[in-house]
Parts: structure tokens; sequence; C-alpha cells
């Protein structure tokens, strides 16, 4: 998977990237990151990038010329099923696992991030982006959505994860039929009078997994009706 993210902010990314699993995906070659930074493009003798409303108001707003120039400066897979560019911004669709299941299947993903007010609306009109949200609440900027979405479409990857980090029975997962996952115990078998339920230790594996299945179940009625319905 290629990952390109367009943004005014690139060492954030980069600094999330080079972290952890993230910095094993790349350096085992599943994942590429590259950053493009709108100001390297802006065509402002003072690499301006954004500019004060029409119309009056707060606040700044991204300008066309450098996000368009960057955009288009980014080479793309040619085969539209591959690719898709993604605009973060709360006014998108919601993003949840289902959708970070989907997207792993592309090959390429640009992501551009919004920052100060937003985007000139022609950006959206003419570069028609994919719009994602992670959720009903204002962020400062794009780059910790993209962190978000980069993180859970690339862990759904082909060996992307250790077998001993599996994605298969995680919350949401195919594998849980989408409920929350069961609570985890490990050493020691007691501690501060709390005892690891007996039926982790007795090794019957129909049995662990039937407790498993039945907290899981019990979880996700309680905590996330919701998702349960
Ligand atoms: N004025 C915009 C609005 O009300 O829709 C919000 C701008 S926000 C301060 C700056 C940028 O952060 C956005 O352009 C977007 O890229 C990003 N952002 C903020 N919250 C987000 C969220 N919940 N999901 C995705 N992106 C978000």
């Amino acid at each position: 998977m290629r990952y390109d993210v367009i943004t005014l902010f690139p060492e954030i990314i980069q600094s999330y990237c080079s972290q952890s699993i993230t910095k094993r995906g790349i350096e085992n070659g599943i994942i590429t990151v590259n950053t493009h930074n709108p100001r390297d493009f802006s065509k402002d003798k003072r690499k301006k990038v954004d500019d004060t409303p029409y119309g009056g108001g707060e606040g700044m707003v991204l300008m066309c010329q450098p996000i368009f120039d960057c955009y288009n400066s980014i080479e793309k897979i040619q085969n539209s099923d591959d690719f898709e560019f993604i605009m973060l911004t709360p006014q998108g669709e919601k993003f949840n696992q289902k959708k970070a299941v989907d997207l792993s299947m592309k090959k390429q993903i640009v992501f551009l991030c919004g920052h100060y007010e937003g985007f000139d609306e022609r950006i959206r009109l003419a570069l028609k982006p994919r719009e994602f949200s992670i959720g009903d609440y204002i962020l400062t900027g794009g780059e910790l959505p993209c962190l978000v979405m980069i993180d859970s479409i690339s862990r759904n990857l082909k060996d992307y994860l250790g077998k001993d980090e599996s994605a298969c029975n995680d919350s949401f997962s195919e594998g849980l039929k989408g409920l929350l996952e069961y609570p985890h115990y490990t050493k020691p078998r007691e501690y501060m009078g709390l005892r690891v339920p007996d039926v982790l230790l007795n090794g019957n594996h129909k049995e662990i997994e039937e407790f498993r299945k039945q907290e899981s179940i019990k979880r996700t009625k309680t905590r996330r009706p919701d998702l349960f319905n």
C-alpha cells in the first residue's frame, strides 16, 4: 500500500510513522508513506497557502492553487479501482472498521489534510475527493485523522501485523462478528485478590472459546447496544 499525504505539517505524519508497528511496516516494504507540502507549490512569493474568506468571517481558508498543484504532482496508479483520494473533514462520512477493511484493498491512497477553517470549496468541487470524518468533534488539522486512518487501514494488510498481533479477533472484526472483544488476563493468576477466571486455566479450548463468546456478547450488550442490534 502506498500512502501519499498532502499536509502543511509533514513532521507530524513522519514522526508517528517512525515508531512501533508503522515503522516496521515501512521497513518490511508493506506500506510506504510519502508526504507532500502544499507550501512547496505556492506561487506566492511568501509561500502563502491560505487567505481570508470571501464574505468575511473568522479564520483562514486553504487556497486552491497550492493544493491543486501539490495534488497534481503526485504520481498516481492509473487503475481507478486501486486508488482512493480522501479529504479529511468533520463533514465527511464517518470512518469505521468496515471502511478500514474495504480501503485496505486499495493500492494507493492520497490523503488531503486541512487546517485553519478548512478548504476553498472549489477543491471539493474540482478534485472530487471522498470525504471522511473520524468523529463528531473538531480537531486542529487533518493530520491526526489521517494517521488514525493509515494506522487502522494498515492493520488489515497481509503480513503487516506479526502473528502475535493478529487483528482477526479485535473488537468490531469479522472474527468477532462485529462485537466487542472479550476480556483478557495475563500472569499472575491472582492480583490484589482478583483471580483469573478458572475456565481460562483449565486448558479446555472449547470451554474457553464459549466463555469468550459469551463475555463478548455480554460486553457488547451492556456497553454498545447499538452494535449488538
Ligand atoms: N471549519 C471546519 C468545519 O467546521 O467543518 C473545521 C476546520 S478544522 C479546525 C481544520 C481541519 O481539521 C479540517 O479541514 C480537517 O482536515 C481536520 N479535521 C478536524 N476535525 C476533523 C474530524 N473530526 N475528522 C476529520 N478531519 C477533521
